[in-house]
């Protein structure tokens, strides 16, 4: 086997002619020439063509760069194959060509048949099986007749075991879902962060993510919806951060975000703010859009804490913060935070022992006729007179409830509680008012919460028609047919439904003229402002439309001015509630609130 002088002219003509009519595509190996030639493999490629071209029997050649890569295949069909799949160079294995040549066995050895979707286990294994002549070298073909690669089963076997410590250095250290690195890895990365902080005197910023009400999307679309709403978080967090930072997953929807290297707090915020911003836009799928926002908590090493462990505490503990302060925001550690650590107490813990003791009290809000200005209801809306931090709005503990299951324990308080306060309104001598109660989706499908609507009922000795219940779009889109019979029961017992927040959810009209709902209330939202927001007014007008096609009572939330009135009655809307009104006040303040009420009503009429 002597290399023929190189010229690039020479050797279509000789392949040609070698091939002896056999091509099928001689522009195929024209094209691989002029690859191999940009390559610079003219003189590998040649000692290959000249070996292939002389001995009939050889049944493909691999063409090597000059260092020996592999990077085409020629075989009798004419066949030409770039090198692109992960297992061809290492089925290859390391030699060049020249070597390859010279081995005895190299063209003794039949081609070995693989499937075409083998992977390096399966050739491995068959390797073995054919014979420890293929631990040398050998070609391996595909059944359908491809080329896969030269066979060396040393080279095979250390791949296989490299890969599978690899394997296990992932599981180990990666998180399966999403593919970014796990709390393990996390801890090395922010202890070696830590180590080079102290030598360079720079900072390591920790951000703790939360993705808000994660529970609620999980529930209304499926697990595995909820596993693509996170993989697409994952990839907005990425995108928000820099690239030499760390994103990890700690659990479920907590991530963190570790910023190595930093010169000061604000470039942590930057991140942080970034991340809030990132995660504004919409996320479409399933045909619905959904905005999942983000609640974020940073603490920087070393200056809230120089002892790693507790960083990580101290960022949940800002987290929670920013959950505090009404989600989707970012918050950076303080010491005050050191109160509700969660470490020490979480807001669940809290809030088990607060239900204990009784701290949860309820408001009522009065839902007003729009036209004639008579109180035609109440809403009964809870809070927490927190020993140390006051009264806690429900947005910032209904969601830990509805996560932890404390809602049906929460729920059930505040239907007991709303019909006493009804009866000991009718005891005071008040006129019997409608309550309306907001219900969480896992209330509603507690099995027993029909009968202990019943049973509540009874014990109060309140008439079914004074209760109604306040459920949401999701609510009543999830798990539909069992929300259905539910509903009809409860409406059996003539307690009225309402669809609260309309408009934001999504509700499906067809199966809205399933439910026995009474009445809609158009969400806060569509109501701001509509004096003065066109779109606001198409929205509620066509609520209100939808409502009156449907025979549904409507009720128009978060009025606060009387321009917002003018614009709803002008549409037909009979009832509102809102700050214009009142704001929602104790139990002991509401006959005193009414009689004023009334008293304007008739100063106005
Ligand atoms: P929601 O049922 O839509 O209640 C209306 C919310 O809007 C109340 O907030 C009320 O105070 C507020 N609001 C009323 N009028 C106005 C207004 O004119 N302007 C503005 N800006 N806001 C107004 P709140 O009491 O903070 O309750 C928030 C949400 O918490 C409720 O929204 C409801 O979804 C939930 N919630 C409250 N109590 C309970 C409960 O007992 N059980 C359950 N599951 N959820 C509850
Ligand atoms: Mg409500
Ligand atoms: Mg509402």
């Amino acid at each position: 086997m002597s290399p023929t002088p190189s010229s690039s002219s020479l050797l279509p003509r000789r392949a040609a002619s070698l091939f002896n009519g056999q091509l099928q595509q001689p522009t195929t190996v024209r094209q691989l020439v002029r690859t191999m030639e940009a390559l610079s493999v003219r003189a590998s490629c040649q000692c290959a063509l000249d070996r292939f071209f002389v001995d009939a029997g050889l049944y493909a050649l691999p063409v090597v760069d000059e260092h020996a890569h592999p990077v085409a295949l020629l075989d009798r069909k004419s066949f030409v194959e770039f090198f692109g799949r992960p297992y061809i160079r290492e089925l290859f294995g390391r030699r060049s060509i020249v070597d390859l040549l010279a081995y005895e066995q190299y063209d003794s050895t039949a081609p070995l048949v693989v499937d075409e979707g083998s992977t390096v286990e399966d050739a491995a294994r068959m390797i073995i099986d054919a014979g420890m002549q293929h631990m040398v070298t050998g070609f391996v073909v595909s059944r359908q007749g491809r080329y896969v690669g030269i066979a060396n089963g040393h080279d095979l076997l250390d791949t296989i075991t490299q890969r599978k410590q690899a394997e296990l250095y992932y599981l180990a250290h990666y998180d399966a879902l999403t593919g970014i690195p796990n709390r393990a890895l996390l801890a090395d990365r922010l202890e070696q962060a830590c180590l080079e902080a102290d030598r360079k005197g720079s900072l390591v910023a920790l951000l703790f993510i939360d993705v808000d009400r994660f529970k609620q999307i999980n529930d209304s679309l499926g697990h595995s919806a909820g596993d693509e709403v996170l993989r697409r978080i994952v990839a907005r967090l990425k995108a928000s951060a820099r690239q030499v930072d760390t994103v990890a997953r700690l659990a479920g929807d907590e991530f963190v975000v570790l910023m190595e290297d930093l010169s000061n707090p604000g470039q942590a915020e930057l991140v942080a703010d970034r991340i809030v911003a990132s995660m504004q836009e919409p996320i479409e799928m399933l045909g619905h859009s959904l905005v999942a926002t983000v609640s974020i908590g940073s603490a920087i090493y070393p200056r809230d804490d120089d002892q790693i462990h507790n960083l990580l505490t101290k960022a949940d503990a800002a987290m929670y913060e920013a959950k505090s302060a009404g989600r989707n925001g970012f918050c950076s550690y303080t010491p005050e935070m050191h109160t509700y650590n969660p470490a020490s107490m979480s807001l669940e813990s809290e809030l088990r022992k607060a239900i204990e003791r009784d701290e949860l009290v309820l408001f009522f809000q009065p839902q007003v006729d729009l036209a004639s200005g008579k109180v035609r209801g109440v809403e009964a809306l809870v809070r927490w007179r927190h020993p140390q931090r006051g009264l806690i709005p429900p947005m910032q503990f209904i969601p830990v409830a509805e996560e932890s299951g404390l809602i049906v324990q929460l729920g059930e308080w505040v239907v007991r509680q709303a019909l006493a306060q009804l009866r000991a309104w009718q005891a005071q001598g008040l006129e019997p008012l409608p309550v309306a109660v907001n219900i969480s989706a896992l209330q509603l499908r507690q099995k027993g919460f029909v009968g202990f609507l019943m049973a509540q009922l009874a014990e109060c000795v309140i008439d079914p028609g004074l209760l109604e219940l306040e459920l949401t779009e999701t609510v009543l889109m999830k798990d539909v047919e069992e929300v259905l019979r539910t509903l009809n029961e409860i409406k059996a017992l003539g307690i009225r439904l309402a669809i609260d927040d309309f408009g934001t959810g999504f509700s499906s009209l067809s199966y809205l003229r399933r439910f026995p709902i009474d009445r809609l209330k158009i969400d806060q939202s569509f109501v701001r402002d509509i004096d003065n927001t066109p779109v606001n007014e198409s929205i509620a007008r066509a609520i209100v439309a939808l409502a009156n096609s449907l025979s549904l009572e409507i009720v128009a939330e978060g009025i606060e001015k009387t321009a917002e009135v003018a614009v709803l009655r002008q549409m037909n809307c009979q009832e509102g509630q809102g700050y214009l009104f009142s704001r929602p006040i104790e139990a002991e303040r509401f006959p005193a609130w009414l009689a004023a009420h009334g008293a304007l009503q008739l100063a106005a009429a």
